[in-house]
């Protein structure tokens, strides 16, 4: 069987698996980066808009607003440490070392003020901050660093021996081989295929927290999944097509930032009627899950929500955004339909701040991990830096570790017979299901629907794995894995806080 080796393997290549691989190469390790992507648009980090927040002049204004934010489900050292490191985290990986270009306002930094941040505090560039951080980043360990970083590559399986994780199946051109590791960290960000709306790329199909999970690892706090209010509403201005983070063949939704909101945007229903103010003293700035159901109720209950951007230097202050709008045929000026998409997962494999898991030898970071700084609700522009923080410090864990070459089954290469609209088929039956009953608000009963319909679908998908092997299939089983752990953890847990509603119980979470 093929194999190769590297102390670290690191599978992701956002900015969680960035950091990590650049500190674990800082630290004297062997470190191959594999990710799926074959462009920098194929992540998360790439979409970032609004950008990263960091300690100004006081840090427990900081650690007050993200605790708040998540509703008293957050770990508190976690945050701890998340803070303490933001600003040389900041400092030396993004300014000195990539040299980011942040906005300035004359010599100072332009920080921006985001919904739940009670001073101005994040970095950014524009309103397109992982644009202008990802594909640097990617370039600067391929160029300046001795990390391998292996494009079109993606992680099938875990390899596992008595309780510790010794690298992954890794497929790449349809040739699956075993990649031997020392230490491995899973850095492979979100959730978002699994619903029908959502502002991640399609390639968001929980890969790492399913394959963490099939091997063992303990996950937690899945039921808190984060929806955005302002997403494009595809279903005002045509097709909600795909979602592959191609900008020349876009068709798809695409996040209005909350920094929209933060310049004088407001919220109006399908009847020109401001809505917020009655729901909260923040007005349309309210925290994401309010305001993410008031958008839906509205949008339900009068046809549309637009974000009236007339008191916004729209053009001026969002110039990407203004052009994505008008090559979707809306013009600005008359309002910018918008309806909740899924955004972000708060929950993931359970890690600490160091990125290890339950398993040995596995490290887990960025939007795949949980390490608790986000509790039940993500403050804004805190998992860009979440991503950096756990990512560096998993880094430096990750290495010292020779890899052992323990017995793995023979792997299956990928399989070309696998009938074209298979996936596909099954993708759009769980996108509905998560959709319709596992969205903004949850009942037993609809999750006890959905938890019937994924595990026939996984029986499916199942079936099709045990013979063959292709990267959507997997991408297929894993999307599934996640969307039972989010539904099982939604089901358990009948309190209603942060961004996880039960409309079906009274359990309130009251500070
Ligand atoms: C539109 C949008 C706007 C946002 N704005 C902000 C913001 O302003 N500020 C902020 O802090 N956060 C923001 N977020 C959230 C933030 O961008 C993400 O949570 C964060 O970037 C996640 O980083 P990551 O490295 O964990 O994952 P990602 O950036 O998603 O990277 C995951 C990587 O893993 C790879 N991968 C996945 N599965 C596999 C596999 N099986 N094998 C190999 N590779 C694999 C992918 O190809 C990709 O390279 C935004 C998110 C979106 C979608």
């Amino acid at each position: 069987m093929n194999a190769t080796d590297s102390e670290t393997l690191v599978v992701g290549g956002g900015i969680a698996g960035c950091a990590a691989a650049l500190e674990a190469a800082r630290a004297g390790g062997d470190v191959v980066l594999a990710t799926k992507a074959a462009r920098p648009e194929e992540t998360n980090s790439y979409w970032a808009q609004g950008g990263i927040a960091v300690t100004r002049s006081d840090p427990e204004t900081f650690r007050a607003d993200i605790i708040e934010a998540g509703a008293g489900a957050c770990d508190p050292d976690a945050v701890e440490t998340l803070v303490s490191e933001a600003r040389p985290a900041v400092e030396d990986i993004l300014i000195e070392t990539l040299d980011v270009p942040f906005d300035t306002d004359g010599d100072e930094f332009d920080y921006g003020r985001e919904a739940a941040h009670s001073e101005s505090r994040i970095l950014h560039v524009d309103a397109a901050t992982g644009a202008a951080i990802l594909p640097r980043f990617l370039a600067y360990l391929d160029e300046e660093t001795d990390v391998t970083v292996r494009e079109e590559t993606t992680a099938l399986d875990l390899v596992t021996h008595e309780g510790r994780v010794h690298g992954a199946l890794l497929e790449q051109d349809g040739a699956v081989s075993v990649h031997f590791a020392g230490g491995t960290v899973l850095a492979t960000g979100g959730i978002g295929a699994a619903y029908d709306r959502t502002t991640n790329p399609d390639s968001a199909t929980g890969d790492g927290i399913a394959m963490g999970a099939l091997a063992g690892a303990d996950v937690a706090d899945m039921e808190y999944v984060q929806f955005h209010p302002t997403a494009l509403d595809t279903a005002l201005v045509g097709s909600d097509g795909d979602r592959d983070g191609d900008e020349s063949d876009d068709t798809g939704t695409f996040l209005l930032s909350e920094a929209v909101r933060g310049e004088g945007g407001v919220l109006r229903n399908g009847d020109g009627e401001r809505f917020m103010p009655e729901i909260h003293p923040d007005g349309s700035l309210a925290p994401r899950d309010v305001v993410a159901g008031a958008v839906a109720s509205e949008r339900e209950r009068t046809g549309a929500v637009r974000l009236d951007v007339s008191e916004v230097a729209f053009d001026a202050s969002f110039p990407g955004l203004a052009k994505r709008c008008r090559e979707r045929g809306v013009d600005p000026e008359d309002g910018i339909p918008v309806a909740p998409a899924e955004h972000f997962c708060c929950g993931g494999l359970a890690a600490d701040m160091d990125g290890r898991t339950s398993l040995g030898r596995l490290f887990a970071a960025g939007e795949c991990a949980r390490t608790g700084v986000h509790g039940a609700n993500r403050l804004a522009s805190t998992s860009l830096l979440e991503g950096l923080v756990v990512g560096r410090r998993a880094g430096r864990q990750a290495v010292g570790v020779e890899p052992e070459a323990v017995e793995v089954s023979e792997p299956r290469d990928s399989d070309p017979d696998l009938p074209a609209r298979f996936a596909s088929e099954k993708a759009d039956r769980l996108r509905r299901t998560m959709t319709e009953y596992v969205g903004l608000e949850r009942t037993s009963d609809g999750l006890a629907r959905a938890a019937t319909s994924i595990r026939r679908l996984k029986g499916e998908v199942d079936a099709y794995t045990r013979t063959r092997t292709s990267r959507e299939l997997y991408e297929l089983r894993n999307a599934t894995v996640t969307a039972l752990l989010v539904v099982r953890a939604a089901t358990e847990n009948d309190e209603s806080r942060g961004c996880h509603h039960r409309s079906d119980t009274e359990v309130q979470y009251a500070d």
